[in-house]
């Protein structure tokens, strides 16, 4: 089975990019478009890994990641922050509200595919779902 990768992102044009980067190596991506919808999703559909928009409508990416870590069955799915924001303490605002790792847009395709990559091996040997 394909390993299955949540994307909260409300951005057609950054989703659209990402979801052809992680298609081609051969990953399923799910698909929200805000905080709540991502919640849902993720409860129902235990991805295992979680990519994060931090500029999102109403509630904001780190809203969404301490909502999501403080859930026992979601704690295990990795976080990454991909966020467009690059001002000074941006990375470790996103670490402390439980993400696991930071990405900044403009993403580059190859750096960003073995950054899932490694994440999801991490998840494999630690027996995520
Ligand atoms: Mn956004």
């Amino acid at each position: 089975m394909k390993p299955r990768i949540l994307y909260i992102e409300d951005n057609e044009q950054n989703y659209y990019l990402v979801s052809v980067i992680l298609a081609a190596r051969g990953y399923e991506v799910l698909r929200a478009s805000d905080g709540p919808e991502g919640i849902d999703l993720a409860l129902r559909e235990r991805p295992r890994l979680i990519l994060l928009d931090i500029q999102l409508p109403g509630m904001d990416g780190y809203a969404v990641a301490r909502a999501i870590k403080a859930r026992d069955e979601l704690r295990r799915a990795p976080i990454v922050a991909v966020t467009s924001y690059a001002m000074l303490g941006d990375r470790e605002k996103a670490l402390e509200a439980g993400c696991d790792d930071y990405v900044e847009k403009p993403i580059d395709p190859m750096a960003f595919g073995a950054l899932v990559d490694r994440w999801l091996a991490a998840g494999a040997t630690t027996g995520g779902t």
